[in-house]
């Protein structure tokens, strides 16, 4: 029988093909040409493009596309054959190493913040190829980053490997203060994918759905997730097999999918891969989302990744777990066995502490979205505060070691750094508060506040840029220094001093949280107009631009993209809840009066003396409520004229502050009319209805 080891990475374009399929002296170059980070010279493409293109029409290839991921948030292509006429009415299957290494793309209609004008439109892509290219729907794909002709950046790819070179190179430096002979840092991501099934034939009959993603009515189902009974509860036939299927699909594309559960809300599950380096991990779980809504299709489901497809019950997050390993596979943030170990350990996480202090509105903005809006801060999800979980154990190292004391580690180990070890921190002891946004899990830092449609690139982006400052600190620090473990030890101490306020082990979903948190200084951005704010604040434009990752330029773009699409987001959400309040809700619960009102005329017709005191009361109490929803309806339509006034961030503050609310309460009227009229006179399917569903 045919095992996942047969097929697992069968469409990939891998180490292993590539061995088999390219001339030696080639394989090496490329090998070396990856791992140094450095260009490809075309003799090389060209033997790799052709090794590619054989391998592909092996497999019924018929096309090549490069691959890319625009500032959309989902990934681009265009497809191109192989085909080239040639004499004779015959047929040639090309693609050579030009084709490979770039292409073009007319850009025109991705956003790019300005940076392009129309008439220079163009962008092109270029081959990653520290990613694999892979096989799918008889096409091939090629990983590629996406520039304009004058350079700048116009996706999420290429900051992102610009990110992890920045913390290569800082790290490495400082490890060669430790004596490590190391060439090459990488940071590894492991995204736990959250996500929403629910059938395709409610979907298509929510337009909210459809347009948003996001149900925007919806009155509370008598059930909701109060029973705790989904969480890891028995997982329905259909969606185990959706499970099956696209397990084995991720797998034939080489990603590692790994575990797989329902999750807390009902019709919510949860996949996680095992981790990779972070360029890969990224393309990975773009493509799984994929996956999923193509898979889920197949088996009569819609795949929802909306942050919060539902009010009442658990959104959809995304666990960005993330490390820092060398090229000889050593885990960085893995307190270690002996005291060299340790020592190194806790500079990293230093860092650590030191960056997410230092650049809490930063991490804040990589998460910020209108979807995400209505989960931070609400139901089981991270609260709008950046802080720290270090469990008690590390805190108390990190604590004593600020007090110019010998440390006493959990397991009453005395320690004084480079002579005792540090007790090793199992998950279990340091991941048992699933409240904060950002916890050590052992051997890793899990960023938790992201939303489950998000890419990963952003906040990745953002860890691998603000560590490498740190990093780069602390070397100009050590470097010189004559007794080099006690200057480790003085930093140490020193940086947890500074930075001990964004440490916070309690319960971050608690109300005195907030306000602690305000006593400590520390950002609450609550809103994505707030966190957008501050993405352009001079220290964040100076701490890109010193890293090369954005240029002010590409900062300023980021934000007018960012802006315009949150402002996008509350617009569309705002028109189709006005049209499916005019257009299906009113004429509803106007038809349910009707019957109401002919069954009180038939019942006095038949006879007088009938009580019609029910319909009355329902006739009288919807008829209110119905000029209460006209009325909220008509405010938000004024809003969104009003709205047409304002542009830029200034919009975004004017959809948070106005429609936003105005949006709220006209949901809250239909939500309660909802609850009054005869269920089948409801145009659309209700929570009811679609999240408890019978297979
Ligand atoms: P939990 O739900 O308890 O957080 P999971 O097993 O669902 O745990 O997810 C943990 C994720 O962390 C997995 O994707 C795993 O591969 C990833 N991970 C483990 N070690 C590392 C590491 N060193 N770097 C990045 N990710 C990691
Ligand atoms: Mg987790």
């Amino acid at each position: 029988m045919e095992t996942v080891a047969d097929y697992f990475g069968s469409l990939v374009f891998n180490d292993n093909v590539m061995r088999e399929k390219l001339p030696k002296d080639i394989y090496k170059t490329l090998r070396r040409t990856i791992a140094e980070g450095k260009d490809i010279d075309l003799a090389v493409a060209n033997s790799v493009a052709n090794a590619m293109k054989t391998w592909a029409l092996e497999h019924g290839c018929t096309h090549y596309t490069h691959w890319f991921q625009p500032m959309t948030g989902i990934t681009a292509e265009k497809h191109d054959s192989f085909v080239n006429p040639a004499e004779g009415g015959r047929v040639l299957l090309e693609f050579s190493g030009k084709c490979l290494i770039k292409g073009e793309a007319d850009g025109s209609s991705f956003p790019s913040g300005g940076l392009r004008a129309t008439f220079e439109a163009r962008g092109y892509t270029a081959w990653d190829p520290t990613s694999y290219a892979f096989i799918r729907d008889d096409v091939l794909y090629i990983p590629t980053v996406f520039c304009s002709y004058t350079g700048e950046v116009l996706d999420k790819k290429t900051p992102l490997l610009r990110s992890m070179e920045a913390i290569s190179s800082e790290a490495v430096k400082i490890l060669s203060l430790f004596g490590d002979d190391v060439k090459r840092v990488i940071t590894t991501v492991g995204p736990e994918q959250e996500y929403f099934l629910i059938n395709k034939s409610d979907f298509v009959r929510r337009r909210d759905l459809i347009f948003t993603g996001r149900t925007l009515f919806g009155a509370r189902a008598p059930k909701g997730q109060e029973m705790d009974d989904h969480y890891y509860g028995a997982i329905k036939t259909r969606v185990a097999e959706f499970m099956r299927d696209l397990d084995k699909e991720l797998w034939k594309l080489g990603v590692s999918a790994k575990t797989r559960h329902n999750e807390v809300a009902p019709c919510q599950h949860e996949l996680a891969p095992v981790f990779a380096t972070t360029n890969v991990a990224v393309d990975h779980n773009q493509i799984t989302m994929d996956m999923m809504k193509k898979v889920a299709e197949r088996h009569g489901f819609v795949c929802l990744l909306h942050e919060k497809p539902f009010a009442g019950v658990n959104g959809s997050g995304k666990h960005n777990n993330w490390s820092i390993s060398t090229d000889t596979g050593m885990n960085l943030l893995d307190p270690g066995k002996n005291p060299k170990h340790n020592l190194r350990f806790l500079l990293f996480l230093s860092a650590v502490i030191k960056a997410v202090d230092e650049y809490q509105d930063l991490l804040r903005v990589s998460v910020a979205s209108a979807g995400n809006d209505h989960r931070l801060g609400a139901n089981e999800a991270p609260p709008a505060i950046v802080s720290m979980f270090l469990g008690s154990d590390l805190t108390e190292i990190l604590e004593s070691i600020a007090a110019g004391k010998s440390a006493k580690g959990a397991q009453k180990i005395s320690m004084e750094l480079g002579v005792h070890v540090l007790p090793s921190f199992s998950k279990d002891t340091t991941d048992r508060n699933r409240t904060s946004p950002f916890a050590f899990t052992g051997n890793k830092f899990e960023f938790r506040m992201l939303g489950s449609s998000f890419s990963v690139s952003g906040p990745n982006i953002v860890m691998n840029t603000i560590v490498a400052k740190e990093l780069r600190s602390f070397y100009e620090k050590l470097k010189g220094a004559k007794d080099f473990e006690q200057a480790v030890t003085d930093l140490i101490r020193d940086t947890y001093n500074a930075h001990k306020r964004i440490v916070f082990n309690g319960n971050n979903y608690s109300p005195e949280w907030l306000d602690e948190a305000a006593r400590r200084g520390l950002a609450n951005l609550r809103s994505t107009p707030e966190a957008l704010d501050a993405f352009v604040a001079k220290k964040n434009i100076d701490l890109f631009a010193e890293f090369g990752v954005f240029s002010p330029l590409e900062m300023h773009s980021r934000f007018e993209i960012l802006t315009d699409e949150y402002c996008k987001t509350i617009n569309i959400e705002a028109l189709t809840m006005r049209d499916m309040i005019v257009q299906e809700i009113i004429p509803a619960v106007s038809y349910y009066t009707s019957i109401m009102a002919q069954s009180i005329n038939a019942k006095k017709t038949a006879n007088p003396a009938l009580s019609c005191k029910v319909e009355r009361s329902l006739l009288e109490k919807i008829s209110s409520l119905m000029d209460v929803l006209s009325e909220r309806c008509d405010v938000l339509s004024s809003l969104i004229e009003k709205s047409k006034s304002h542009g830029g961030s200034e919009l975004s503050h004017f959809c948070r502050q106005c429609i936003v609310p105005a949006m709220e309460d006209a949901r809250k009227v239909a939500d309660e009319l909802e609850l009054l009229v005869g269920r089948v006179y409801w145009p659309f399917p209700t929570y009811g209805d679609i999240l408890h569903y019978v297979d």
